[in-house]
């Protein structure tokens, strides 16, 4: 049977965080009642086309899927139960924000079959939590922690920042001390990006912009020191937090196995891994997007269609075979154990080195890749550019078969 991994978009958030260019916003009571009711109609309209698929994850981000009433997530779990064939071995996650979750909810969650938690603590230090405009602070995350050990997960993901506006190295390493000591059995560490249309746009796209171009601080550049604004870390900075995450998970026993995410043996997100390596999986909720046999489409953005009854998919796109390789590559680079050569070969019925020969010895003279017989992966000094030897495997011309 065909395996499949299911999302379930909540677009809902108490508060809209600074940084935060996600399709969420915080919403009445009545309103995520109804959107539940919709993602019902969704779950079950959508079934039919995947009769013969095994679900083997479900995840529910967002958005903040646990201001949902915990009767709201249950009532998704059981349509997802009715209407499909769930893996009794099924991972099944939600993402919790501290201060929406509480020992009920918690216990609620196991109950209806939740068996990963992915908290959103981000920092540890208050002041910088404040700055994100984080609803929470430490000690509300740690609150949720315990509550989550408590209900009986054994399988959490803490989720933190680096690079945030005011952050110093000192102040990054005691976030991440801090989380290590809690035993989490997923870490995923990701580098702050100051996206448009933002908060923080307005208030560090300037900044963010001339850092990237010089390499220097805006205190150094414009000599704003002693200015109330707090300021974005500069590059030397910035990567000595970058190293600093490498260095101490691994000391603490765990394994980088994707560009920005760590984990104890056997704890790898296995939702995420089948996006990296391109396995099916269909999203429900706004704006969710889907890969069902190489065909890409997505829900529609717009919350008041999706709540009258429109689940029209849109930018429904069959990928050439061009596109599927690239993907191929680039999606599945982004893991430490990178790409395998038989599968490439199973799936586009060509060996990787007659499309991307060139490619593979240029990189791999630059060491910035390891060429194996069975698999193809990025070094250390690959993954630290790992933008630039992905965007070598973009290809422009035909490929020749043959
Ligand atoms: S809680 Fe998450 S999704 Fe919601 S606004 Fe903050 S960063 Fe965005």
């Amino acid at each position: 049977m065909k395996k499949l991994s299911v999302y379930v978009h909540i677009p809902f958030c108490v508060k809209k965080c600074d940084y935060c260019d996600f399709l969420s916003a915080p919403a009445d009571e009545n309103t995520k009642t109804e959107y539940v009711d919709r993602l019902l109609e969704e779950i079950e309209k959508e079934a039919e086309n995947y009769r013969d698929y095994m679900v083997v994850s479900v995840f529910f981000g967002g958005g903040t899927p646990s201001v949902l009433k915990k009767e709201d997530t249950a009532r998704i779990m059981s349509a997802l139960r009715e209407h499909y064939k769930i893996a009794e071995t099924a991972e099944i996650t939600s993402e919790v924000n501290p201060k929406t979750a509480d020992d009920n909810k918690l216990k609620a969650y196991r109950e209806m079959g939740i068996n990963r938690l992915s908290i959103g603590l981000q920092s540890a230090d208050d002041k910088e939590l404040k700055t994100l405009g984080r609803v929470h602070n430490y000690s509300d995350f740690l609150e949720v922690y315990k509550a989550a050990r408590k209900a009986g997960f054994q399988n959490i993901n803490i989720d933190i920042m680096s690079a945030l506006p005011g952050q110093t190295p000192e102040s990054y390493r005691k976030t991440v001390e801090r989380v290590l000591k809690l035993q989490p059995e997923h870490i995923s560490a990701y580098s702050l990006i100051i996206e448009e249309g933002t908060p923080f746009y307005s208030r560090y796209g300037e900044e963010d912009e001339l850092r990237k171009k010089s390499g220097k601080s805006c205190i150094e550049e414009n000599g704003k020191q002693g200015s109330e604004m707090l300021h974005l870390p500069d590059e030397e900075e910035e990567r000595e937090m970058y190293m600093l995450t490498g260095e101490l998970l691994e000391n603490y026993g765990y394994h980088r196995y994707e560009i920005s995410n760590y984990a104890k043996e056997n704890y790898e997100c296995r939702h995420n891994k089948a996006y990296w390596e391109r396995q099916d999986y269909v999203g429900f909720g706004i704006g969710a997007a889907s890969l069902v046999q190489n065909v890409r489409f997505q829900n529609k953005r717009d919350i008041k269609g999706y709540l009258s009854g429109d689940f029209e998919k849109e930018e429904v796109d069959t990928l050439t075979e061009k596109e599927s390789m690239e993907e191929f590559m680039f999606l599945g680079l982004r893991l430490m154990c990178g790409v395998s050569k038989e599968q490439f070969l199973m799936q586009f019925g060509i060996p990787m080195e007659q499309v991307y020969d060139d490619v593979l010895n240029k990189m791999e003279k630059q060491g910035l890749l390891v060429n194996g017989n069975e698999r193809v992966c990025l070094t250390g000094k690959g993954l630290d550019i790992s933008n630039y030897v992905m965007a070598q495997f973009l290809l422009d011309g035909e490929i020749a078969v043959g």
